[in-house]
Parts: C-alpha cells; sequence; structure tokens
C-alpha cells in the first residue's frame, strides 16, 4: 500500500484550507476525506423543496487575514458578495434595544435602567478582582444590573451552560466591554450606539448562501484528490491508516484532521484521554429552524441583520432575517422573506426535538416577529450535533495533554471543534488553521492562529504573517 504524504480527513473550511495550501505550492501528494455528500461542513447551505436557502445558523464574515480575503474573491468572484452594515438588536421587554446593550439601556424599562446604572456605579466604585470564569467576568465588568437583567440569561440561552462553566480567556474582541463615559453620554443626550468595535460591515455571498463559498473552493481542487462520501470508522495511529465505512484503508505520513477532538479520540482509540477530554472538552449542540415566509417583513426588521432574545418567551437566542443577506435566498423576493433561528442544546439544557419546531414558531409570533401561522411557507430544520465548542473551564489543560500527544504521532487536529478553540473558530480562523498547519509542515512557520488566539483576532494581517518574516 502507498503512503498518502498528507491526508486530510474532513471537508469544511480547514480541510478546505490545507489542501487548497497544499495544490497552491505544488504538493498535489495529498488526499481529501469527506463523509458528506458535500464539502462546506458546519458552512454548508441547503436549498427546502419550496426554493429557500438556509445556513447551518446565519454565517457572516468578519475576516482577519488578507489570504482569506484574496481567497473569497477568487472563489465567488469580485461580484459575487453583498456587504451590509451591521445591525445587530435584542429584544426584550417588549422592545428593540440596539447592541452592544449596555451602550443603549436608555431604551428600557426604567426599574431596569435603574438597577444597570446602579451595578455600574458600583463596579466603578468597587473594581472586582481579576475574574476566574466567565460569570465573574460578567459581573466584574458590567456590574450586577446589566449581568442579571441581559447577559446571565442571555448567555445561558447561548452556551447551554451556566456562565461559571466558561473561562474567561476566551472573550478577546468578542464581547463589548463597558464604556461608563460613552453609557452616559447617549442616556443624556437620547441616542442609539449602533456602531460598536471592529466588525460593523461584514460580506455575504450574493446567490448559493455561505456553502456556495467551499462547493466553489472544492471545485478548484483536483476532483480525484477529494473523496465525498467517504466516513471514516477507525484510525490506526501506529500503522498510520484510516479506516472508512466500505472497508477502505488508506496510509499516510502525515494526517490532517479537521474531525471533532472528541470523535478522533475514540476513533483513534486512545481512551486515556477520555477523562480528560469529557471534563474539558465541552460542546453543545445547534439546532436551526428556518421559516420561509410569504409577504414582506415589517417595517422594522427590513435592515435588520440579526437579534439576540434573552428572555425565556421563545426557544432561540438568536433570529437572522436570512432574506436581508441576499434577495437569492427566498425564490422570489417580491413575494417572500426568511428568518433563521438558533437553538442550542446540552445536558445542562436539554430540548424536547418533537416539540421544538412549533415552540421556535409560537416563539417567532410571541415576539413579534411574525403575525401568525398563515405567513409561514415553508419551514427547514438541521441539527448540528457539534454545534458550538464550549470554552470551558478545564479546556486549555485538557487541549495541552491531548493536541501535542497526538502531533507525537503525526497526527495534526485542527479547525472549530478539532483544535476546540471558540475564539479561533469561524470560517476565516478555520481556513487559516488549516493553511497554517501545512505550512508549518513544510517550512517550519509558526501556526499564529492556533497559538495566539488574541494575537490572530487583534488585527489583520497581511500575507505572508508579518511574524514569519
Ligand atoms: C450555528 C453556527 C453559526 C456560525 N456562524 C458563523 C459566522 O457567523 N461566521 C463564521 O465565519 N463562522 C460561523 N460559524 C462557524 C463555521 O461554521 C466554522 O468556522 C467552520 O465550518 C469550521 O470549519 P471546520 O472545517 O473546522 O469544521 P466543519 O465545518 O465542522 O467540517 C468538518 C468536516 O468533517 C467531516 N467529518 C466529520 N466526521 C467525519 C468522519 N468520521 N469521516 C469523514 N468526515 C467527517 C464533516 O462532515 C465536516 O464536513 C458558525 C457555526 C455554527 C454551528
Amino acid at each position: 500500500m502507498t503512503r498518502i504524504p498528507f491526508l486530510i480527513l474532513g471537508a469544511g473550511p480547514t480541510g478546505l484550507g490545507a489542501a487548497r495550501r497544499l495544490q497552491e505550492i505544488g504538493h498535489s501528494d495529498w488526499l481529501l476525506l469527506e463523509s458528506a455528500p458535500h464539502a462546506g461542513g458546519l458552512s454548508s447551505s441547503f436549498v427546502d423543496e419550496a426554493g429557500f436557502t438556509w445556513d447551518i445558523g446565519g454565517h457572516v464574515q468578519f475576516s482577519h487575514y488578507d489570504y482569506f480575503d484574496r481567497a473569497m474573491i477568487e472563489f465567488l468572484g469580485a461580484d459575487g458578495w453583498l456587504r451590509h452594515q451591521r445591525e445587530s438588536w435584542v429584544w426584550m421587554r417588549d422592545r428593540f434595544i440596539p447592541y452592544p446593550f449596555q451602550n443603549n439601556i436608555r431604551r428600557l424599562p426604567p426599574a431596569d435602567l435603574d438597577r444597570c446604572l446602579q451595578g455600574l456605579v458600583e463596579i466603578t466604585r468597587h473594581p472586582r478582582p481579576r475574574p476566574a470564569d466567565f460569570g465573574q467576568w460578567i459581573d466584574a465588568n458590567f456590574g450586577p444590573g446589566i449581568a442579571e437583567v441581559f447577559l446571565r440569561p442571555y448567555n445561558f440561552k447561548v452556551w447551554a451552560y451556566p456562565p461559571e462553566k466558561l473561562n474567561a480567556v476566551w472573550v478577546g474582541e468578542r464581547v463589548a466591554v463597558t464604556d461608563l463615559g460613552r453609557v452616559l453620554q447617549n442616556l443624556v443626550h437620547a441616542r442609539d450606539d449602533l456602531s460598536w468595535g471592529p466588525n460593523n460591515t461584514f460580506q455575504f455571498p450574493l446567490r448559493g448562501g455561505t456553502g456556495a463559498i467551499w462547493r466553489a473552493c472544492a471545485a478548484r481542487l483536483p476532483a480525484d484528490r477529494l473523496r465525498l462520501g467517504t466516513k471514516i470508522v477507525r484510525i490506526d495511529p501506529a500503522r498510520r491508516e484510516v479506516h472508512t465505512e466500505r472497508g477502505e484503508v488508506f496510509a499516510y505520513d502525515r494526517l490532517i484532521s479537521t474531525l471533532p477532538l472528541r470523535e478522533l479520540i475514540r476513533l483513534t482509540g486512545r481512551h486515556e484521554f477520555d477523562a480528560v477530554a469529557g471534563e474539558g472538552l465541552l460542546y453543545s449542540s445547534s439546532n436551526i429552524f428556518g421559516l420561509g415566509l410569504r409577504g414582506q417583513p415589517r417595517a422594522e426588521l427590513r435592515t435588520k441583520c440579526w437579534m439576540y432574545f434573552p428572555e425565556d418567551n421563545c426557544p432561540f437566542y438568536r433570529v437572522t432575517v436570512f432574506s436581508n443577506y441576499s434577495p437569492q435566498n427566498v425564490p422570489d423576493p417580491s413575494l417572500h422573506w426568511s428568518l433563521m433561528a438558533e437553538v442550542s442544546e446540552s445536558p445542562d439544557k436539554p430540548v424536547d426535538h418533537t416539540r421544538l419546531l412549533d415552540q421556535v414558531i409560537d416563539g417567532a409570533i410571541a415576539t413579534g416577529l411574525i403575525a401568525s401561522r398563515d405567513e409561514l411557507v415553508s419551514t427547514w430544520s438541521y441539527r448540528a450535533a457539534y454545534g458550538y465548542p464550549t470554552p470551558g473551564l478545564h479546556r486549555d489543560r485538557a487541549l495541552a495533554e491531548i493536541l501535542p500527544a497526538f502531533e507525537q504521532q503525526d497526527i495534526y487536529s485542527r479547525g472549530r471543534f478539532g483544535a476546540w478553540k471558540y475564539e479561533v473558530s469561524n470560517q476565516d480562523h478555520s481556513f487559516m488553521q488549516g493553511v497554517e498547519v501545512v505550512e508549518r509542515l513544510l517550512h517550519g512557520r509558526e501556526e499564529i492562529t492556533l497559538r495566539a488566539p488574541n494575537h490572530a483576532n487583534s488585527r489583520r494581517h497581511p500575507w505572508p504573517f508579518e511574524r514569519w518574516s
């Protein structure tokens, strides 16, 4: 049996990034195996029977990398994209509050506003010690008022774990922290403050949803190097062999795995990691519901991108007005519009799958997104068993033990669930993790995204990386 120098498992953005980089620099000695009949992984899109296009949750791109941006233009063309102003809102107390919440608390009813302000004053007078977990981080940065009114209920709905089970290091640029002066100015001048932070515009494919990007990426690779519909059922690290469901065996020199790390442990039979992975590698599942609707959204929804829902009058934590991302996401934009809702699930937050779609529709009515069930043209649902890699308290200890042990056997686990680092698990990060692991293996270069997530997220990166020169 001939050994494949680079065997790649999984054709999501990470595996495709690795394959593309190998091909680009003249190494055509790779093979990519993917269980699904299509490329894209969690960044795939689907068209339902009524002709509505759906992502696995609304995917937007905020790229940190020149290389990634160039690849996006190469895949879909410069005119294959729509650019949007980010407009995100919180729906609570029967009203919309612009995000970031803390800059716009003036919109709250007086009792809630009072609680939030008291909490901000309290943390200004009595700064809290360095937080040991995400719950303490919330309290220290926002005070007990904003924590109780919004951040704690909202974060439990998103993560499906209490914030005390999450670490405080993943946050980085992802959560806007409080600027008391700005909060007070907005209050005094009765001003809405929508334009926080680094990510205030984003791009989205004109046609075919997010999945179009990765289908186009796969189509540019040599077809005989990409094996779809090929599920891995066992990996033998000692013999360096991968076994498929159909009984094929592939021998490799180096294995780049983008499968969930917990699955890699199971498939390789490295049960010595079961305990540390069980404790450290928490995750939640994502239940995605598409609501294809007749008519047009009401005026308030026409420019909104997505909305957060912290209250318990609906099961979802976030809803995207997906027809606003591209008119091509609906069969006929003059007749239709669409919403996509996300519901998290974990052992700490189970859901009843038999009733969830009904609960989502009821929630959409209860929160005023739609007026009645009569507006529905179609519904679509998808469950990603591995949805969010939870940045748990013991995650980094687990990764520090497991990833190097696999690398000693020439198995490189990368990507959203391969490396299990939520803070570098979007499409741009994942694709670059694939590119960077190839650069490390061939040229000994540092894997910046994996090793230094805060640096990766702190700026735009030229290509080649500034740290490589
Ligand atoms: C709800 C949700 C919302 C998101 N929103 C955004 C967003 O707004 N912006 C953004 O940039 N990113 C977003 N993401 C993240 C994005 O989906 C990921 O960054 C990206 O898909 C990760 O790529 P990956 O290749 O690491 O993993 P995946 O996409 O998970 O790909 C792994 C691949 O491995 C394959 N595989 C698994 N097991 C086997 C096996 N046994 N044999 C063979 N193949 C196997 C899978 O089929 C899959 O194709 C979101 C994700 C979710 C779940």
